[in-house]
C-alpha cells in the first residue's frame, strides 16, 4: 500500500486591496489627465494590465512635477 504524498499547502494570502487607493491625477498636469483617461478606458475594457501600467506611471509622475 502506498500512501499518496500530501503536501500541506498554506492558504495563499492575497494582498488586501480593499484599502488600496489608486494614485490620483495631479491637477493641471496634462500627462496625469491623459493617464487617467487611458486608465478609465482600459478599465472599461477590462484591460487591467493597462490600468496597472497607468497607475504605476501616475504614481511616479510626482517626481516630474
Ligand atoms: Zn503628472
Amino acid at each position: 500500500m502506498t500512501e499518496p504524498k500530501r503536501y500541506p499547502s498554506e492558504p495563499v494570502e492575497l494582498p488586501d486591496r480593499s484599502d488600496y487607493r489608486e494614485p490620483a491625477p495631479v491637477e493641471g498636469c496634462a500627462g496625469c489627465v491623459e493617464l487617467a483617461k487611458v486608465r478609465d478606458w482600459a478599465r472599461a475594457g477590462h484591460d487591467y494590465t493597462t490600468v496597472t501600467d497607468c497607475n504605476v506611471l501616475m504614481a511616479r509622475h510626482p517626481d516630474g512635477h
